[in-house]
């Protein structure tokens, strides 16, 4: 396998001021592409430690790809510090002075004499087309090693990224495309628990690797087959996604870029069935994440955050003697909001949550992280008490999730399997 290194120059990165994004959308890309990762720097403008970063990648990988500091002003460094480390000599390239006179020239500006540096490159070097700003980046070939140099801003490093050096990456990384990938995703057991239900199968060494992510209460199992050619590849992968299937079994409710919002969507529209939801402790988190799918209002009503007692009360239809007897957080009135919810609305299925998101409010009997969902539709109820880990935000996406996967196995199998 082919291996990469990245970097990210760029003082704003040093104050923490920007988030270094870019270094993720190219792990993601490269790792996609069959190439792996072994190593990322993060350095500010500075010519001394750019150049260690570069000298380290070109020592230890096949690809160094950086973004930042590509562009006309003094702090701008990364290519002329890259090719001193590659031993390459720029010239000034007529086309890319041109290129340049005519941008500002089409812009009623004329062109600062430091734009100039943006049309110097080692003769040897690609050079990359930015569609959206000034700066070009450069694909450098030599001595068995591949110097990539993007820009900063976001958007033009991943356009450049897809539209000029995937293809060349694939031209002179052939193996790249030889890997079958897939990634199945479940909803329940935490990371270590889908560890041991997958048992051998994690260790296993014939042509394929595994890795889990956790994710906002999803674990993501990644699937990587490597064959000699293509169809190798995805005949392992097919024998291992068939074992793992099996042992996730209704676990399993999507692939690869599918997620549980639109997953949910997609039967219940099916099914012709409309949703109303009543949420207490996620007060509309729940609502939130339905809607981010477009087209939901085709089969979602709405929904009541009920948040204090007398919003379950008033719009809900929550007794007060429930509340007294059982308290916000039961599984009654769970069960109670469920069914007002239904009743006010006039749909068929109703979900409705309520808990303790935390971190205070808990006590030894109903601590932080205890949480009722209930499902029902015209004929049935059922209610089902969790007890999540974590923090306020993670109690509150768990929760929300976690009704969304009830609603799923019911509109799958029926009940709550
Ligand atoms: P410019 O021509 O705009 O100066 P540049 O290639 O010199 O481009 P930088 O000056 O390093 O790039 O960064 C420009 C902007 O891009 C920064 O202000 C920052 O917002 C964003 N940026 C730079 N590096 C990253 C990164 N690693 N992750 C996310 N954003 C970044
Ligand atoms: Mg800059």
């Amino acid at each position: 396998m082919y291996k990469a290194y990245i970097i990210s120059t760029g003082t704003e990165l040093m104050l923490g001021s920007t988030m270094d994004s870019n270094s993720v959308f190219l792990s993601e890309q490269l790792a996609a592409a069959g190439i792996k990762v072994i190593g990322k720097s993060t350095v500010g403008d500075s010519a001394e430690y750019i150049r260690a970063a570069f000298e380290n990648g070109v020592n230890m990988a096949d690809i160094v790809i950086s973004s930042g500091g590509m562009g006309p002003t003094s702090d701008d460094l990364t290519k002329e510090v890259a090719c001193a480390v590659m031993g390459s000599e720029m010239i000034v390239f007529d086309e890319e002075v041109k290129r340049l006179e005519d941008f500002f020239r089409r812009r009623k500006r004329s062109m600062p004499e430091c734009n100039l540096k943006q049309a110097m490159f080692p003769r040897e070097a690609k050079i990359l087309k930015n569609s959206r700003g000034t700066a070009p980046g450069m694909y450098l070939k030599k001595d068995g090693k591949v110097v990539i140099l993007l820009p900063g801003p976001p958007r033009e490093m991943q356009n450049m990224f897809s539209n000029e050096v995937e293809p060349l990456l694939k031209q002179d990384f052939p193996a790249v495309n030889q890997a079958a990938r897939k990634t199945i995703k479940v909803l329940g057991p935490g990371e270590s628990q889908v560890e041991e239900m997958l048992g051998e199968l994690m260790h296993a060494v014939d042509g394929y690797s595994l890795a889990l992510l956790a994710q906002d209460g999803e674990v993501h199992i990644k699937i990587t087959a490597e064959g000699k050619e293509l169809l190798d590849s995805q005949e392992i992968l097919a024998g291992v996604l068939k074992q793992i299937e099996e042992k996730m079994g209704k676990g399993i409710f999507g692939y690869d870029d599918d997620s549980l919002e639109a997953m949910v969507g997609d039967l219940i529209s099916r099914q012709g069935k409309t949703l109303a939801l009543a949420e207490s402790c996620t007060a509309g988190l729940l609502a939130k994440m339905i809607t981010d799918i477009p087209g939901s209002s085709r089969y979602f009503w709405g929904a009541v955050a009920s948040y204090s007692n007398d919003a379950k009360m008033k719009l809900l239809g929550v007794r007060d003697a429930t509340l007294r007897e059982f308290g916000a957080v039961s599984s009654e009135t769970a069960a109670e909001m469920v069914r007002g919810i239904i009743e006010k609305s006039g749909v068929e299925l109703g979900l409705a949550i309520t808990g303790i998101a935390g971190p205070d409010g808990g006590s030894e009997e109903k601590p932080a992280g205890l949480v009722y969902i209930a499902l029902a539709d015209a004929g049935s109820c059922w209610v089902k008490e969790m007890r999540f880990v974590g923090g306020r935000d993670a109690v509150r996406i768990l929760a929300a999730k976690t009704a969304l996967d009830l609603l799923r196995r019911y509109l799958l199998y029926g009940g709550l399997q």
